[in-house]
């Protein structure tokens, strides 16, 4: 698992990362949402030993990073996709990995099978890479080593819609087995489809985490019945909320008190579900509202 303990970063006057601690579990994606400036590559270089800290740890595997003994096999890692030599081809690159891992050649073809890159496009040097190309290969190398852990940083990037579908599947059964993920994301529905629990960061601090059910739940139920105006007495006379719009009642009780409620008034039901959306998505727009906001009020050369 990877752990991050009241981890600080500052640049000069900017604290980049301000004392954020959250666990990522195996068998379980977490993500990392926060709008951009808000600290996220800043924090997982920490925990990949890229950026020292200015306080705060990190540990994964029970390890510091960089006391890792062979951390390829064991963390596979995506900063930056294009962090890689321009002039080089994508074989290269991956048969570059695999020798400094120990690991046979058979390893390369078999990645290069899995992300989908065609042996003529793995032939190409890097610099004529489409970004979604590169995540490809990014994620080829980050999992060459066939480690237990892995740490991508906004690894939808450049990919189109069905690169995005292949990626959520490939970290999906990753974690299914057992393995742990970690990966950001600036944008709310890619963490949403994909994440098991979810971390929100703003301005360096954390502002959120949890279970995505938690953070998504927002206490509220949504019920539709062909007498709208008879639910929403029934509703109140329980002493719920009750609030008519779009043709449903919306309620503060939780789906079933709703559905026995209105069973009770002999009101028949159409449909009843938890109201999803409510608190993350408000909560993301606010601090992204903000964040933008910052970034155009500030003097230039100290946006965030
Ligand atoms: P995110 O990944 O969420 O977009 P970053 O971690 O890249 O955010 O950046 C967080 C904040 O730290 C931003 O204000 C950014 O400008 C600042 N920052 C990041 N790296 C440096 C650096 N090397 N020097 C100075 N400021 C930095």
């Amino acid at each position: 698992m990877i752990i991050l303990e009241s981890l600080t970063k500052r640049y000069g006057a900017v604290t980049a990362v301000d004392d954020v601690s959250f666990t990522a579990a195996p068998g379980r994606v977490t993500g990392f949402l926060g709008p951009n400036g808000a600290g996220k590559s800043t924090s997982l270089r920490m925990v990949a030993g890229l950026t020292p800290p200015t306080s705060g740890t990190t540990r994964v595997l029970g390890r510091r990073f960089t006391d890792l003994p062979n951390p390829g096999r064991e963390v596979g890692v995506l900063l930056d996709a294009s962090a890689q030599h321009a002039g080089r081809t994508g074989r290269e690159i991956l048969r570059i990995a695999a020798a400094t891992m120990g690991l046979p050649r058979t390893r390369v073809d078999a990645m290069l099978d899995l992300v989908s890159l065609t042996p003529k496009e793995a032939d190409r040097r890097l610099r004529d890479y489409s970004l979604g190309m590169r995540q490809r290969l990014g994620i080829a190398s980050a999992l060459i080593g066939d480690p237990e852990v892995l740490i991508l940083d906004e690894p939808a990037n450049g990919l189109d819609p069905a690169g995005i579908r292949w990626m959520r599947d490939l970290l999906r059964g990753f974690a299914d087995q057992g393995g742990t993920v970690l990966l950001s994301s600036h944008l709310l529905h890619e963490i949403e489809v994909v994440a098991d629990d979810i971390v929100v960061i703003g301005n360096g601090r954390i502002v959120a985490s949890g279970t995505k059910d938690e953070l998504l739940a927002n206490g509220r139920t949504f019920v539709r019945s062909d007498d709208l105006a008879a639910l929403a007495t029934a509703l109140e006379r329980a002493g719920l909320e009750a609030v008519v719009s779009d043709g449903a009642v919306v309620t503060d009780a939780d789906p079933a008190t709703a559905g026995r409620t209105a069973h009770a008034a002999g009101v028949a039901v159409t449909e009843l579900r938890a109201a999803d959306g409510g608190g993350l998505e408000e909560m993301f727009l606010q601090l992204t509202a903000v964040s933008q906001r910052d970034q155009h009020l500030a003097p230039e050369g100290t946006a965030a």
